[in-house]
């Protein structure tokens, strides 16, 4: 049996896609990656980098506190619902990632979206049917293919700084940041981008001083970010510096980093409540081997702008897999939604395939 639309991904494109697929009656499969330790280190295990997060409160019809005190705002007394009268208990957050992404699944699947729960290894584009090959031995043909498969944050690489993800370390300032353990206390972030500045400047908001740690003493940000960053009296950069080691415990988390001047040699260690790692990121495109035409850092390049198609025809591209610039849950599924419709427009336009 030959695929009409295969999606290697599970993020919330991957998601996004499979629904708008399976309600144009595509039948969609969906590798959705495998649960290896491997994937688990590279930190592209099923369900994407959301998965990996907390708190997600920009993703839009899920507003963030309370509920009621969000609908006793929003609504006029008569349309607020019982439970908003009667003060009656529900969740306090809104929504976090991996129940966002466990959601947009269940909704797939409510469609009828297969899915396998396998890594592609091999994908011939050459010639269709293309033939797609999974870790597991799987062959499958499809005549066209959405690839979602993302982009996975760059660490630094520390097995201290791994011990401690999720408790202190992130490389999500926009996702994490306004976590209560930040509030008000010293927060460091690596890096000399505009990733970095714009975390730094994120952060500032919450935390009582951002540590700015760069490994070089001019950063690489665009200017406009820079004079920003360097006028902001909460962000102080750490030049020539680079973190040796993440210092905490099992209780707190993240208490301190240990920074070594890269000029003097000398080590010095800094309180802290976390690390955000901000040092760019790496998308997740080795498995095309070359087949898609990429930019100059990997990420799948659409033919044309605002449109979804890849360099090989009947091939699609969505999320962070083919954005390094804007890189958010509401974009990505955006572009789901969009590759889905590209996808099914191009099967109807080539119904002799
Ligand atoms: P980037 O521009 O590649 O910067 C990465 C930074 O991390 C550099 O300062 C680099 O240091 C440092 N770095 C890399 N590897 C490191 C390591 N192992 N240890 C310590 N430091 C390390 O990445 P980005 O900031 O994520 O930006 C990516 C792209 O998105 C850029 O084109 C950027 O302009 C764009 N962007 C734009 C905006 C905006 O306009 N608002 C916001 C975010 C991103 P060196 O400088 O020494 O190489």
């Amino acid at each position: 049996m030959v695929e009409k639309v295969v999606i290697v991904g599970s993020g919330p494109a991957g998601w996004a896609a499979a629904i708008y697929c399976a309600r144009a009656n595509l039948e969609p499969l969906v590798f959705e990656g495998a649960i290896t330790e491997d994937n688990r280190i590279k930190g592209t295990l099923p369900l994407g980098q959301l998965a990996l997060t907390t708190e997600v409160e920009n993703f839009p019809g899920f507003p963030a506190a309370s509920f009621h005190q969000f609908l006793e705002s929003a609504l006029p007394e008569q349309r607020r619902p019982y439970w908003v009268q009667d003060k009656v208990k529900q969740p306090g957050h809104a929504i976090t990632g991996p129940e966002l992404m466990d959601l947009m699944r269940q909704q797939a699947v409510n469609f009828g979206t297969r899915i396998i729960t396998d890594d592609i290894v091999d994908i011939d584009l050459s010639k269709r049917p293309f033939v797609i090959k999974s870790l597991e031995g799987n062959t499958i043909e499809a005549m066209s293919v959405i690839i979602s498969t993302g982009a996975r944050a760059n660490y630094l690489g520390l097995p201290s700084e791994d011990n401690f993800k999720n408790r202190g370390v992130s490389a999500c300032a926009v996702c994490d940041g306004a976590l209560p353990r930040f509030r008000n206390k010293p927060i460091v972030v690596v890096g000399g981008g505009d990733s970095a500045a714009e975390e730094a400047s994120y952060l500032s908001k919450f935390a009582s001083v951002v540590y700015l740690v760069h490994r070089r003493d001019k950063l690489r940000a665009s200017k406009i970010m820079q004079d920003r960053t360097l006028a902001n009296p909460k962000i102080k950069p750490c030049w020539n510096s680079a973190v040796e080691e993440v210092l905490g415990n099992d209780k707190d988390g993240v208490t301190g980093v240990k920074l070594k001047n890269l000029i003097t040699g000398k080590t010095e260690d800094l309180a802290a409540a976390g690390m955000f790692v901000a040092i760019g990121h790496t998308p997740n495109t080795d498995f095309l081997n070359g087949q898609l035409t990429l930019d100059d850092k990997k990420y799948i390049v659409w033919k044309t702008a605002h449109r979804t198609m890849t360099s090989v025809e009947g091939v699609f591209a969505s999320g962070d897999v083919a954005d390094s610039y804007y890189r958010q849950a509401v974009t990505a599924a955006g572009s789901g939604c969009m590759s889905a419709l590209d996808a099914e427009r191009w099967l109807a336009e080539h119904e002799e395939l």
